[in-house]
């Protein structure tokens, strides 16, 4: 993979262009695909983001979202647009397998293929181009990097400022985390100088949801949370009938594990949700704790030092079970 400053050039020439991202795109890989989509129209690019999946929601108010084309529901058409195109973007995944079904397609794909991320170790010899910064808020940031590093301050517009306002904030916890540098707040400060109405981007995010989620979210604080004092940790299990009993959709889950750090003392947070075809666990952490290790070691995942994400394929009360059993050997680690 050469540095992305070698791809620079290449941008002034009119190419086709496809942009995707980690399956169930969250703010910042929904934000990051649109913010890039509406620049490379901008340079006059013909352009075309597919998500692997579908997506939550709360993120269908985003500009250019209704352009997005869905894998599993467009197959032969994605398959198709990825044969012609020159570019294939790949933004905030390092793993071609973190694209579900949409792999072997980008396996196989003879274009140019450029990565912008932030994760933890990258898949470098999958990618011509890239950039893979994981001290970096989001990659909508590292997407805002790109478009001014390039030369290109001047062309960002409000369509762009919205969308990569979106991952800047939902990746940071609203501008607390650490990785919140004061380049974060520059990169805002640009976008409210372009007319961003920033509550308008709460609301559409935070303030969107169905009674039946805040009723789950009770429920499961009530019911399925165990807090382990001895570790420092908490953890909370969804079941499958919970999911249906409360209606349940992509995106209604987003954010329930950061709960179990609001508890005083508590360093680690795990959450794990038995999905249709997988135990889908999310790790969060407060301080040097690695759930990033955590996840690669022990459930099949990664992602960074304080939140991470994994899988199991057992029973949800063996991946628990597994879970408590590994906890043990990080006792010191967790005091
Ligand atoms: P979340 O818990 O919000 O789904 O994910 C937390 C972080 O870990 C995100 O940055 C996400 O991209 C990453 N992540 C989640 N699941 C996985 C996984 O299965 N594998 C890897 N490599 N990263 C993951
Ligand atoms: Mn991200």
């Amino acid at each position: 993979m050469q540095s992305i400053s070698f791809f620079y050039p290449q941008l002034n020439t009119p190419k086709k262009a496809v942009i995707t991202m980690h399956q169930k795109p969250d703010g910042d890989a929904m934000g990051s695909a649109l913010g890039l989509y509406h620049f490379l129209v901008a340079l006059g690019h013909q352009v075309q983001v597919i998500s692997p999946t579908n997506w939550a929601d709360f993120l269908d108010w985003m500009p250019g979202v209704d352009k997005v084309i869905d894998f599993e529901k467009n197959r032969e058409k994605s398959k198709k647009i990825l044969d012609e195109t020159d570019w294939l973007f790949c933004l905030d995944f390092n793993v071609l397998h973190r694209t579900k079904h949409l792999e072997k397609f980008l396996t196989e794909a003879k274009c140019t293929k450029i990565l912008i991320d932030h994760h933890e170790q990258p898949q470098e010899d999958a990618f011509d181009f890239g950039i893979s910064v994981t001290s970096k808020s989001s990659t909508c940031e590292m997407v805002y990097d790109f478009i001014v590093d390039s030369g290109h301050d001047a062309d960002l517009n409000i369509a762009m400022a919205e969308c990569l306002y979106t991952g800047l904030m939902t990746d940071t916890g609203s501008f607390r985390f650490p990785a919140t540098t004061a380049s974060v707040h520059r990169a805002i400060a640009r976008f409210k100088d372009l007319g961003l109405v920033h509550t308008k981007v709460h609301e559409h995010l935070y303030d969107n949801f169905l009674e039946s989620r805040l009723r789950f979210i009770g429920f499961a604080l009530m019911n399925r949370m165990e807090v382990l004092y001895e570790y420092n940790t908490a953890i909370m299990y969804i079941q499958h009938a919970d999911l249906h009993r409360y209606d349940i959709r992509t995106g209604d889950t987003e954010g329930l594990v950061n709960y179990l750090l609001t508890i005083q003392g508590i360093k680690f947070g795990a959450l794990v949700i038995d999905r249709d075809e997988e135990r889908k666990w999310s790790f969060r952490s407060k301080g040097n704790f690695d759930v990033n290790t955590f996840a690669r070691k022990h459930f099949e995942g990664g992602g960074h030092v304080n939140a991470s994400g994994g899988r199991s394929s057992d029973s949800l009360d063996a991946t628990i079970n597994k879970f408590k059993q590994v906890l043990k050997e990080y006792k010191n680690q967790l005091k």
